[in-house]
């Protein structure tokens, strides 16, 4: 069988790394659920990229996750790949190879799973859907979870970007409407279901494939989601990506609430650390209003929408689960976050 198979990979933009993809068609044989190794390596231009000079610029595409496409349909793929140099070693600009390397450092052995909530802000050239082209629209209030079309701007795109996550068998666990008008939120990552492996490299790696869904089908719709934390300046939320995360034994009735004090204790030490890699321009969204805590502080508390992390209520109640870290921003990296969250909380 001929396939598509859309080779999908992380530039080295700076400071915010962005998505390349393009087409190689590929011949797989008679299965629909190929091996990965069946999909053979690619290269690509890095001067392109902002990963190679001009004079040695051809780097190497290593697919390390597919799934189906649910655009071009049946028989065809999306393709993540890591960026390799020549010589087989990992780019500089390879997160996923970084964390792969904390995972086998001793991280992969705490079980963790990991759930992204990704903000996104849908614009139409210059404007944030729902906008007037000059001036603002009513104050923050209504349009969080609103329903009517006064309220809520962009549900046929977000609507469809769901379905397709689902058709191409992403783990999303949800989507709702933001507080800023034209600003949407759907969230990766464990969500119950059994025969799922929500380890941080699988829902980063569906991370990236429903952010590329998303910029893609925005192109049918003339409409652009970007991920700046803080898209319009003022009395408006910005656009975080809540990194919820749990280890075996913070998920055990025997261990959990020490884990959870030992872990936010160890949060707390490098709060630092975290912030630096936690996405450009952060200091605009981390203000200490609109559900934040300011970027110079720390807190961690039960239920907590201004703290650094949140104890989610039943997990407080209880005393084992997960935790909630509030500080990334949308446009962080779901691999660097993860990374980091597993080095200090396992003390790598
Ligand atoms: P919020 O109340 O902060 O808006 P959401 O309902 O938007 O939370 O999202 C909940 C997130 O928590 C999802 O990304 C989900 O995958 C994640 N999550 C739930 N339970 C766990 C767990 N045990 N370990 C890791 N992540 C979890
Ligand atoms: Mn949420
Ligand atoms: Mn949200
Ligand atoms: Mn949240």
């Amino acid at each position: 069988m001929i396939s598509m198979a859309e080779y999908i990979w992380i530039d080295g933009a700076k400071p915010t790394q962005r998505l390349r993809s393009k087409t190689k068609i590929v011949q797989l044989g008679n299965t629909d659920e190929p091996t990965i190794d069946q999909f053979p390596d690619w290269g690509f231009d890095g001067s392109s990229t902002y990963q190679a000079k001009g004079h040695s610029s051809d780097l190497v595409l290593r697919p390390v996750n597919y799934v189906h496409d649910p655009i071009r349909g049946h028989g065809n793929y999306l393709v993540l790949c890591e960026v390799m140099n020549p010589d087989g070693s990992p780019h500089e600009s390879n997160t996923r190879a970084k964390l792969r390397s904390t995972l086998e450092k001793g991280a992969a052995k705490e079980d963790a799973w990991f759930g992204f909530e990704q903000e996104y802000t849908l614009f139409r050239g210059r404007t944030p859907l729902g906008w007037p082209e000059d001036g603002y629209p009513a104050p923050q209030g209504p349009f969080y979870c609103g329903v009517g079309s006064d309220e809520v701007f962009g549900r046929q795109l977000v609507e469809e970007h769901m379905e397709l996550c689902i058709e191409a068998g992403l783990m999303i666990y949800g989507i709702n409407a933001e507080v800023m008008p034209g600003q949407w939120e759907y969230q990766i990552g464990y969500r119950g279901i059994d025969e799922e492996t929500p380890d941080a490299l699988t829902t980063g790696d569906h991370n990236w494939f429903a952010r590329w869904l998303l910029y893609r089908v925005g192109e049918e719709y003339g409409v652009n989601a970007t991920l700046h934390p803080k898209p319009v300046r003022g009395d408006w939320n910005g656009a975080g990506q809540h990194t919820n995360f749990s280890t075996k034994a913070l998920r055990s009735p025997e261990t959990g609430r020490k884990t959870m004090e030992k872990y936010i204790e160890r949060l707390q030490n490098k709060h630092k650390d975290h912030i630096q890699v936690y996405g450009a321009d952060l200091h605009d969204r981390l203000t200490g209003a609109h559900e934040t805590c300011h970027i110079d502080e720390f807190r961690a508390g039960p239920s907590d929408r201004g703290a650094s992390i949140r104890i989610p209520l039943k997990v407080h109640q209880e005393g084992y689960g997960y935790l909630e870290d509030r500080r990334p921003g949308a446009n962080a990296d779901p691999y660097v976050v993860a990374e980091r969250i597993l080095r200090t909380i396992c003390d790598l």
